[in-house]
């Protein structure tokens, strides 16, 4: 039996992150069985936020304006960048509650394997940031993935902010090598961010 509508919900459904086959079958049927109004409202959900939603001007998180919440925020320091591969880093980190500083996502790291160098990341962005903000900018937190890409993109953006006389620390490793931030419970990335050290 195969209906092609339902075919295709499942097969797509299946290519998203974490959707096994099983799970995709079961959120497709719960779908069908969704009354016309709701599942309309979760198609045009899936549909806004890709229309409305873009990187914010200066740090490149997500934002649906000009520039985002937290680099509008006037409490927050511009002395402290806190550096991300991910915009989801971001969310974890801000869930800690404790970092009153801004950030910069870089939209990945550098991985040679993977035919990503320092250009394709938002690298110059960041220098350029702190090139005009150079007398804010007191010290920049990278909080790269513990992973050899993460450390190695630390590595590459330290050598590079050092000699432009910027404070340049590394969070600690409470967070299990190979691992990736967005995984990690509040009290662990907490205690990274407090533990880092200078690089
Ligand atoms: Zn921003």
């Amino acid at each position: 039996m195969s209906i092609e509508p339902i075919s295709n919900l499942i097969s797509r459904l299946s290519r998203l992150p974490g959707i096994g086959s099983k799970s995709a079958q079961r959120l497709a049927y719960h779908i069908l069985e969704m009354s016309d109004s709701s599942s309309r409202e979760l198609a045009e959900a899936i549909l806004a936020a890709h229309e409305k939603v873009h990187h914010c001007a200066v740090c490149g998180n997500y934002t649906d304006r000009d520039t985002c919440d937290i680099c509008s925020d006037k409490n927050r320091s511009d002395g402290v960048i806190c550096v991300v591969q991910d915009a989801r880093d971001v969310f974890a980190i801000e869930k800690t509650r404790e970092f009153k500083g801004k950030y910069h996502v870089l939209g990945g790291a550098i991985s040679p394997m993977d035919g990503v160098g320092p250009d394709d990341i938002r690298i110059k962005e960041l220098v350029e940031r702190i090139k005009q903000e150079h007398d804010n900018t007191l010290e920049v937190i990278l909080a790269t993935n513990p992973d050899i890409e993460g450390e190695a993109t630390a590595v590459y953006i330290s050598r590079l902010l050092k000699p432009m006389g910027v404070k340049v620390t590394r969070i600690a490793h409470g967070i299990p090598i190979g691992g990736n931030l967005e995984y990690v419970d509040e009290m662990t990335l907490l205690k990274a961010v407090e533990g880092r050290r200078e690089m």
